[in-house]
């Protein structure tokens, strides 16, 4: 007997990904460098469905079907090479190699063209959902070739998450657009994490409601338009108690959120490309600044808070008022930080020659994932209606939903600036929003700028070509190039 799919690297994502293939009936070769864990997902789980166990990577390799198809779960970054270093040798033109790890697209690339040298194909494909997703349905994005699609797709749509009936997976484009949209998945999970601790921090230090409380409010909240597994979680680690002091979990544990990278080469990649995905970037540097300690300390206590009158709301009408103005100004921002992730999206597939449908983004992320939401079903819709929408929050359906959000979005903003509570996310989101509809922006000073110090030229509002003003001199306008018209 040989195995249909095999998975190398059985930590928690790789054990539970194998699992997931057996329980739907497929025979998997499994192997891991250190082979405890292979005995390990055999004893607890190896009643679960059929699986060929290998102690070394060559028996693992011969006990796969041709053409062979591989998953390489292992940590992200020089493991994935390891491994890949060793498998190449065992394999024979058409095996199918995936990465399902974390990695970087450009070092997908990398290895893609490598590897396309030995006539196999290399998937750089994005899995989300943890560990959970892996062993129940998570949301799968694959890169590389769609001849490789051809096989390995069904086997991937299998286990995926389905939602109404449809796999959560699709094939996403060449070489490292899979992980590419995978990166930009965890990007606007960083804003929406961040967008939802803005509204937390708003509703408890603006109406003086404990944790526990505030889990009701997400509770609520998940019943409506903003039902989301984020969501719904947050309710969750709300009203978690800490068994050691009594008190609410979140207010033990230290204010200071990790991360371990995607959120980062998102933005770096949003620089290059120059797309503004300022949602994104402002929660990427809001986790810098909760963990930049020296500076908290040397600011706490000194920098002045200011003397604006604090607007509390002052009765429990009020209250609700205010938590129904900040629900509004969550779901406004959140349009906003995914609207400018699939402007990424779509700058990128551009850039690389990718080819990206935004709407199948958009469907495969309504289950599976961390980022599955009730809205993303939205967001299909308004690529299905335009495929090539050059905004998302410019579509019918997202123009009405931040029309009846703009005022309480505007009083939480300003609110939130008079008090000193911080919210980069939610303003930098109106405030992008305010850019992005303005008839005028003072770019124009800033090309005025550029002229005077670096003769940098401008164009202009009513005439063809590219003009310099004189400055030392007599301060008349030439025409640097183009004709006048
Ligand atoms: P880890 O990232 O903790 O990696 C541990 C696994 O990698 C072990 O199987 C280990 O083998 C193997 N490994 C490490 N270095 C090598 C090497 N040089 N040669 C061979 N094997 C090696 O495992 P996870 O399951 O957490 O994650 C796997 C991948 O999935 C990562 O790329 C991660 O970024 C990604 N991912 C993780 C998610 C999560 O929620 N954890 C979600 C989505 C993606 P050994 O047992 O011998 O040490």
């Amino acid at each position: 007997q040989q195995a249909e799919i095999g998975v190398t690297g059985l930590a928690v994502m790789g054990r539970n990904l194998a699992r997931n293939f057996a329980r739907h009936g497929h025979v998997v070769a499994i192997h891991n460098r250190t082979f405890a864990k292979t005995q390990a997902l055999l004893d607890e789980a190896g009643d679960e469905g059929t699986f060929l166990a290998s102690e070394s990577l060559e028996d693992f390799v011969a006990s796969l079907a041709k053409p062979r198809k591989v998953i390489i779960m292992v940590k992200a970054g020089p493991g994935t090479d390891a491994v890949i270093d060793e498998l190449v040798p065992l394999l024979e033109e058409g095996d199918i190699v995936v990465d399902a790890g974390n990695a970087h697209f450009p070092d997908t690339i990398r290895r893609e063209n490598a590897l396309a040298e030995h006539g196999l194909h290399f998937v750089g494909s994005g899995v989300s959902g943890g560990e959970e997703g892996a062993l129940n349905g998570p949301s799968i994005m694959p890169g590389g070739s769609r001849t490789s699609y051809e096989s390995l797709g069904p086997l991937l749509e299998d286990i995926s998450a389905k939602v109404d009936g449809v796999p959560c997976c699709t094939y996403i484009g060449p070489d490292g657009a899979g992980h590419f949209v995978k990166m930009v998945h965890n990007g606007i999970e960083y804003a929406d994490m961040q967008l939802i601790a803005e509204a937390y921090d708003l509703i408890h230090r603006g109406t003086g409601k404990s944790p526990a409380e505030i889990a009701e409010i997400f509770t609520e909240w998940n019943k409506g338009e903003l039902e989301s597994f984020l969501i719904e979680i947050t309710a969750t680690v709300l009203a978690q108690t800490d068994a050691t002091t009594g008190q609410a979990l979140v207010d033990v544990v230290l204010d200071q959120a990790e991360q371990k990278g995607t959120g980062r080469w998102t933005v770096q990649n949003a620089l290059d490309l120059g797309v503004p995905i300022t949602g994104i970037a402002e929660a990427t540097f809001a986790r810098a600044l909760s963990g930049s300690v020296p500076q908290r300390e040397a600011a706490r206590g000194v920098l002045p808070a200011g003397t604006v009158e604090w607007h509390r709301p002052t009765s429990a009408d009020d209250a609700d008022a205010f938590v129904e103005d900040v629900r509004r100004a969550l779901y406004a921002s959140k349009v906003v930080a995914y609207s400018q992730g699939f402007d990424q999206i779509a700058a990128a597939s551009t850039e690389y020659g990718w080819d990206i449908d935004r709407g199948a983004m958009a469907r495969i992320w309504r289950g599976g994932c961390i980022i599955r939401a009730r809205f993303l079903n939205r967001i299909t819709e308004a690529y299905e209606r335009d495929q090539h929408l050059p905004l998302l929050i410019a579509d019918d359906f997202f123009v009405g939903v931040i029309d009846e959000c703009l005022e309480a979005w505007r009083r939480v903003v300003s609110g939130a600036a008079l008090n000193g509570i911080p919210t980069p996310a939610f303003s930098s989101s109106l405030a992008y929003y305010d850019g992005v509809r303005a008839d005028h922006l003072p770019a124009a000073l800033i090309q005025g700028l550029r002229d005077f110090f670096g003769a940098h030229t401008y164009r202009r509002v009513d005439r063809e070509g590219t003009f310099h003003v004189e400055w030392s001199g007599d301060r008349s306008e030439t025409a640097v190039g183009g004709d006048f018209k």
